[in-house]
């Protein structure tokens, strides 16, 4: 089988090609990176837009590079969240335009779970590795779940306020810094001393595997104004205390759930400074390469493809959603169902 994978949730148009070894052929992504940095955030019109602008030729450049044609194609698989509303509209509208005039299936992926699944594309043998805990820290979304299989996530633990990625954009933006903040954050951490700046990270009462970091953006914000601390201990205690609470959550989950493996997704699991705190973590623990870590158009045909074999294809009048809680997916008899895509034929 060849699969296509579409992803336009927020400020990346990514295209992909899959095959049914989860082969990756061509992940073409068009980052609007450039485009939002005079506003410091995503500017929603404008992206989707952009995407309008950016969907024929992403999927021209997809196909070339996998060097196959239209009608090779035999799955095609889109983000229909969460998101984005007027972004999503646009890959999922594409699909399913594809999926008519093609004649072929059609599957409605959730872009959070298909970062889960991110990892899997890079490690073929982490297959044998569920129940594994799986953590998503992007821009829009920080979560830990557990994969009972890749198909199968209970979230169960998540922010109450900011997501981590956004909690580095506004730390970046304190200090000065451009956006996105997080590689410019990690690029100034390494410079500074982490023990300078006295910072804390924040719990939240009667739920250990949940996150807050409010009041840590507060705590930059007056380390900031204080004369006798420097921007670059201010972004390594910052991170620091970030990425020590990640690590210790991440143990408590895996205790608690006995998991064979930790999945990492999302654009924070691009940092290289995080994989230095997961060195000696006491299961294997998978981090997505960067352009697998960003929101990408491969990770969707990957999960797509998954839930084609299992469930079936989606059916073509389902909308874009801005907010998809898990479990999407129940187990029921002996298969998985989709609560919330029904999954009668095209
Ligand atoms: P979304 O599309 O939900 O905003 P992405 O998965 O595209 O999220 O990731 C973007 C986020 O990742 C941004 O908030 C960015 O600051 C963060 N990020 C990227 N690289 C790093 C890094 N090296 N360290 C920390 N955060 C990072
Ligand atoms: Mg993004």
């Amino acid at each position: 089988m060849i699969v296509l994978g579409i992803e336009s949730t927020c400020d990346e148009t990514s295209i992909a090609v899959i095959n049914d070894r989860f082969e990756v052929l061509s992940n073409v992504i068009y980052s609007q990176v450039d485009l939002h940095s005079q506003f410091g955030g995503v500017f929603p019109e404008l992206a989707a837009r952009e995407h309008v602008e950016k969907i024929l030729p992403c999927f021209e450049e997809a196909l070339q590079r996998a060097q196959v044609k239209k009608g090779d194609l035999s799955l095609i698989c889109a983000a229909y969240g969460p998101g984005l509303i007027g972004s999503i509209s646009i890959g999922l509208t594409f699909a399913k335009m594809l999926s008519l005039t093609l004649n072929i299936p059609f599957v409605a992926v959730n872009h959070v779970h298909a970062h889960l699944v991110a990892p899997l594309l890079e490690n073929k043998g982490a297959f044998d590795l569920f129940g594994a805990i799986g953590i998503v820290i992007s821009g829009g979304h920080t979560q830990i779940n557990w994969m009972r299989t890749p198909l199968d996530v209970e979230t169960i633990g998540s922010t109450i306020d900011d997501a981590m990625g956004e909690c580095f954009d506004k730390c970046a933006k304190i200090c000065d810094l451009p956006y996105p903040g997080g590689p410019h954050v990690e690029k100034l951490a390494s410079k500074g001393d982490l023990i300078k700046v006295p910072l804390k990270s924040c719990k939240v009462r009667d739920a250990p595997l949940s996150f807050s970091f409010s009041g840590l953006k507060t705590q930059v914000l007056y380390a900031k104004k204080n004369p006798l601390y420097q921007v670059e201990d201010i972004c390594a205690s910052f991170q620091h205390v970030v990425f020590k609470d990640l690590y210790q959550k991440a143990i408590l989950a895996v205790e608690k759930f006995q998991a064979k493996a930790v999945f990492f997704g999302g654009g924070v699991a691009s940092s290289k400074s995080l994989r230095g705190y997961f060195k000696d973590f006491p299961c294997p623990v998978f981090f997505p390469s960067k352009k697998l870590a960003l929101d990408n158009g491969a990770m969707i045909g990957a999960l797509g493809l998954l839930q084609y074999k299992k469930l079936g294809p989606s059916p073509l009048d389902i909308e874009p959603k801005t907010r998809i809680p898990f479990p999407h997916l129940t187990e029921k008899r002996d298969s998985l169902e989709l609560k919330q895509v029904a999954t009668t034929a095209v």
